[in-house]
């Protein structure tokens, strides 16, 4: 077990969601004693959430990897750092030499964003390899909001985000900020900021198929049917242009597509789009009036938009719906951060990020140099020149997290190598033939080089480690130099390096030295205006109307057109965990099973499904099984699942998690069922069936144990 540093009080972000919480941590006796929130943080003020405690959780899991193991038959052998280096490399070129360099193909899990040591290092073995087959958790996220941005703005990381502090008048779709505390908009402590909208007269609006916790503090809620929100916010967009609010303002002169937009939008009026979204044509118009009408106003939407298959519409709609109101680069609307490293230092204006190669089965184009995770199975699945022989995890679980998982689960063993490099022995993980595991959470250092970019102040922090290694632990940074200079000959600067000079350059001059002399971190205050400047467009103008999001219309009018589905699901987030990683946290898994299916209780009724019943739940890619817990606060012909569990598969080295399995999301989605725009996996609006499970099993339910099929 890695030592503390030195008793006494440390400060530091917490690094396990997009909100970067700050924290003041007490250790005493090498062991934390006390963790919450710091007052002084000037971006988090004091906030946190249960989740922070799984930080000392998961530093003292026993079950946590800290040095590398080779697989033997079934059995795992520990092995020196340099010798599994040494192996990894030599298996990863051999396979190179033999298939080609895009036959080792490599997945980048969600937690390598939340990693400044991963991210920066990452970067210099990916180019080592030289694979075309590079995968990451975006394709299952946040993709449509990069492919808006980069339509709109010219880059893909140009996402403005609610300047929640200073708006009078919140409308917010697929998204649940009270129990996320923001994504794509880092906002720690979401409910003071909530309550301070409204208590300055503001007005928080959720459209949602579920009344999620934020819809139960709105000031409305509005069901919608999930999958339709791209001709919802079209009607918003025809409405305000009909009834003459539009109102572009400053940035009139520096828009083009104003025209265009305003066509494509009648095509959907709110009296065509009412019984298709379920919104009654009369509540969308109120809607879009109220919208236009408020002083400041921001429209935002979040993950039930993106992960649908019209993610690309919805993300491009939104800001679309912002911009003809004036809500764009305005204080109180969708705004851009400015932070102190900031990664579009020394970007050029109309460089291409986009549609440089396709995937080898399905044609599928790169969008920032990867390919959509959809594809991932099939590329190794499917015989040929380029099919993936060797895989490359970190930080990831895509057995979990990515389109029918179990079929991937299938595919792994056929590899002729795998490596990971991550700290547990996960649903995916398990199946790799070695395993390097960097040190964790309170053993690296930190600066949050991504969530900055999406934050609703610009602020900045640099925090060490509490905990130093032990002679048998290496960082991630470590892990990834010793691939690289194994695999290369390019020498790499260490992340502490990239950091100091790109703080430096970056827009507030600053330095490490600067930023380790506060702890609680530096504030540079309230967003500010800041386009036509930072625009990335080859002619420096924002596009509101790009053709591609154009040619997708047509695909929503025929979508628009044909039958409903009867059952659909759609995903929850919970506060007490974040996709599978903190499922090994006693603390957090507390309590009764959370793998539960939510469903209306006239669903529940016309199929005979009773509270806490096991319920079998199926779709065109499996089959689960899961209790039910059935509620008024979803949309009828709605039910909704959390993801991330699905631990009750063998040899997975998380003993809490195992404790409380549930059932995998992902073994019910289809690979094929895409947003066909952006390549993102459209995993929200399955259609579904759900009926009682055949092994009514009293026991089964009293544990509440759901099972794979
Ligand atoms: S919201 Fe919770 S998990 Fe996220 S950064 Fe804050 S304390 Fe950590």
């Amino acid at each position: 077990m890695s030592t503390a540093i030195r008793d006494g009080k440390h400060y530091r972000a917490c690094n396990l969601c997009e909100a970067v919480c700050g924290l003041a941590i007490t250790v005493e006796g090498g062991r934390v004693t006390d963790l919450r929130g710091d007052p002084l943080d000037p971006l988090s003020r004091g906030a946190i959430c249960p989740k922070a405690a799984a930080l000392t959780d998961l530093h003292a899991d026993p079950d946590r990897l800290r040095s590398p193991v080779r697989r033997e038959g079934a059995s795992w052998v520990s092995l020196e750092w340099d010798a599994a280096l040494d192996l990894v490399a030599e298996r990863l070129r051999e396979v190179g030499k033999r298939y080609g360099n895009d036959a080792v193909a490599v997945y980048l899990g969600n937690p390598t964003v939340h990693n400044s040591g991963t991210l920066l290092s990452v970067g210099g073995f990916l180019r080592a390899l030289q694979t075309k087959n590079r995968f990451s958790a975006t394709s299952v996220d946040q993709l449509p909001h990069h492919v808006a941005a980069l339509e709109m703005f010219g880059h893909p990381f140009l996402i403005p985000v609610p300047d929640i502090d200073r708006t009078d008048h919140f409308l917010m779709l697929g998204a649940n900020p009270l129990v996320s505390n923001g994504s794509l908009m880092t906002a720690p402590g979401m409910r003071e900021r909530l309550k301070a909208l409204r208590k300055r007269g503001g007005r928080v609006v959720v459209v949602d198929p579920r009344r999620t916790e934020t819809a139960a503090v709105a000031d409305e809620h509005v069901f919608i049917r999930p999958g339709t929100d791209a001709a919802f916010l079209l009607a918003l967009i025809e409405a305000v242009f009909a009834e003459g609010l539009a109102n572009v303002g400053r940035l009139e002169p520096h828009i083009d597509g104003i025209d265009a937009l305003r066509e494509a939008a009648q095509a959907f009026p709110a009296e065509r789009v009412a019984d298709w979204t379920g919104v009654e044509a009369a509540t969308i118009r109120r809607i879009a009036r109220e919208f236009a009408a408020a002083p400041r106003a921001v429209a935002y939407g979040r993950i039930g938009l993106s992960t649908q298959t019209f993610g690309g519409l919805c993300q491009w709609l939104v800001v679309a719906l912002n911009a003809i109101c004036g809500r764009l680069d305005v204080e109180g609307g969708l705004m851009w951060p400015l932070p102190a490293y900031d990664m579009l230092q020394g970007a050029k204006r109309g460089e291409q990020h986009a549609g440089r190669w396709r995937s080898r089965v399905r044609g599928l184009p790169e969008f920032n140099g990867e390919l959509p995770v959809a594809a991932l199975s099939e590329e190794m699945q499917v015989p040929g020149p380029g099919q993936i022989r060797a895989l490359v995890t970190v930080a990831g679980n895509p057995v979990l997290s990515t389109p029918n998982g179990e079929l991937l689960d299938r595919l792994l063993p056929e590899l002729e190598f795998m490596v990971s490099v991550d700290p547990w022995m996960n649903e995916t993980t398990r199946h790799a033939d070695v395993i390097l595991p960097p040190a964790h959470g309170l053993e690296t250092e930190h600066y949050d080089v991504i969530f900055h970019h999406f934050a609703v102040r610009n602020t900045a922090r640099f925090n060490e480690p509490l905990y130093e290694l032990d002679s048998e632990q290496r960082y991630d940074w470590q892990i990834f130099a010793g691939l690289r200079d194994r695999l290369s000959d390019k020498p790499a600067l260490s992340p502490r390096e990239r950091i100091d000079l790109g703080l430096q350059h970056g827009p507030h001059r600053t330095s490490l030295a600067e930023l380790r002399a506060d702890p609680h971190g530096i504030d540079y205050g309230a967003l500010t205006p800041c386009l036509p400047e930072r625009l990335l467009t080859a002619d420096g103008r924002i596009a509101l109307a790009p053709r591609a999001f154009l040619a997708d219309l047509v695909r929503l009018d025929t979508a628009l057109a044909g039958p409903a589905p009867e059952l659909v699901l759609i995903g929850r987030r919970q506060l007490r965990g974040n996709n599978s990683w903190m499922h090994n946290s006693a603390r957090l898994m507390r309590g009764p099973d959370r793998c539960t299916l939510l469903i209306n209780e006239v669903d529940a009724s016309a199929r005979d499904i009773h509270e806490g019943d096991l319920v079998e739940i199926e779709s065109g890619a499996g089959t689960i099984r899961v209790p039910c817990e059935i509620t008024a606060d979803l949309m009828p012909g709605v039910v909704s699942l959390p993801h991330g569990f699905g631990h009750a598969r063998p040899g997975v080295g998380a003993s809490v998690a195992r404790e409380h399995p549930g059932a995998s999301y992902n073994d019910l989605t289809d690979p094929s069922r895409l947003d066909n725009l952006t390549g993102n996996a459209a995993l929200n609006g399955l259609p579904v069936t759900v009926r009682p499970s055949a092994r009514r099993d009293p026991k089964a339910l009293a544990s509440s144990r759901a099972v794979p099929a």
